[in-house]
């Protein structure tokens, strides 16, 4: 490996390399046709043993942020089950192969996260394949812009929820019980949450549930020792961004109004993962840690 995350680098010029182009996927988009490709630290995420002998389930850990957190979790010696859309098998199977190079047992569970059945069978899934389940990572997201809220469906605005919000309370009702203390939860929110666009008016006011949703259910889990935190990204190159989460003519300028100036790589989320889900964070709960390139928060 040339670089890993430890590596002392300029953040301004850090992916400088990799510049969004125009390009347009249908929802959800694949990680394999996204042009240029993603950074998911596949080359450079190198593990210390911070997460040795965990269990984590991530959903949509196929691609994008997922599946970089994935990656990095398998390299801390976690065994990791990801959740995703069948349509998405090409990305699954790929980061899959990776997860079990770094010696994890993996289990892929493809399904529709609208569907509360697939969320109760997706935990139980996941606890029979890894034998219990001590990181719950709250992951997969849709995104779909509209120029106006008159041209958001009911089908729309209920697809969004049902996919942020609701999934999140049904995995994480279905996991609790099987949950001991020291476990984590981590929930991925957004710079939505506290900046929305005028274009993503149902999205963003999904991930202001979910931080609230967080912060609540962190005070009502810590007594039992089970963290619940979030991490909120700002622009990430991820499929979900091409696939109508954003009109192409901002896709050619992502990230440029951040103050680095530039997108961020899946790869720069996986640590913030890291460390919420290990027990160096111990003391850290209902916290929303931003990875957003210097947007101010509240
Ligand atoms: P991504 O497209 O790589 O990941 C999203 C995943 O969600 C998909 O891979 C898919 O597996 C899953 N998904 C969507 N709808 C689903 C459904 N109905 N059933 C099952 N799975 C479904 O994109 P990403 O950017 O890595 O997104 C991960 C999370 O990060 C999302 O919650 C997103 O809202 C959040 N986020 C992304 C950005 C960004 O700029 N990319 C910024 C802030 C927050
Ligand atoms: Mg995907």
């Amino acid at each position: 490996m040339s670089r890993d995350q430890y590596t002392f680098t300029n953040p301004v010029e850090l992916y400088a390399d990799i510049q969004p182009q125009k390009q347009h996927m249908r929802e959800p988009g694949l990680d394999a046709d996204l042009t240029p490709k993603a950074d998911l630290g596949e080359e450079s995420y190198r593990g210390t043993g911070r997460l040795t002998g965990r269990k984590a389930l991530i959903t949509g850990g196929d691609s994008g942020i997922g599946a970089a957190t994935a990656i990095a979790f398998a390299r801390e010696g976690a065994d990791v089950a990801i959740s995703y859309l069948p349509e998405e098998e090409e990305d699954a199977s790929r980061i899959a192969g990776i997860l079990r190079e770094a010696g994890a047992t993996v289990a892929t569970i493809p399904g529709d996260l609208r569907d509360p059945e697939y969320c109760r069978t997706l935990v139980a899934e996941a606890v029979a394949a890894l034998g219990g389940l001590d990181i719950l990572v709250n992951n997969g997201g849709k995104q779909v812009f509209q120029e106006s809220l008159t041209d958001v469906t009911d089908e729309q605005f209920d697809d969004t929820f049902k996919t942020n919000v609701y999934a999140m309370f049904w995995i994480t009702k279905a996991a609790l019980p099987h949950l001991p203390a020291g476990s984590t939860i981590i929930n991925t929110t957004s710079i939505q949450a506290y900046s929305p666009s005028d274009i993503l008016v149902d999205y963003a006011s999904t991930k202001s549930t979910i931080n609230a949703f967080t912060k609540g259910l962190a005070q009502q889990l810590a007594p039992k020792g089970i963290r619940v935190n979030a991490v909120a990204p700002g622009p990430i190159w991820t499929p979900l961004q091409p696939s109508d989460g954003q009109p192409q003519e901002k896709i050619a300028q992502f990230g440029q109004d951040t103050p680095l100036g530039r997108m961020g790589q899946p790869a720069e989320l996986a640590p913030a993962y890291v460390f919420l889900a290990s027990p160096e964070s111990s003391y850290v709960l209902g916290e929303t840690l931003n990875v957003n390139g210097g947007m101010p928060t509240p």
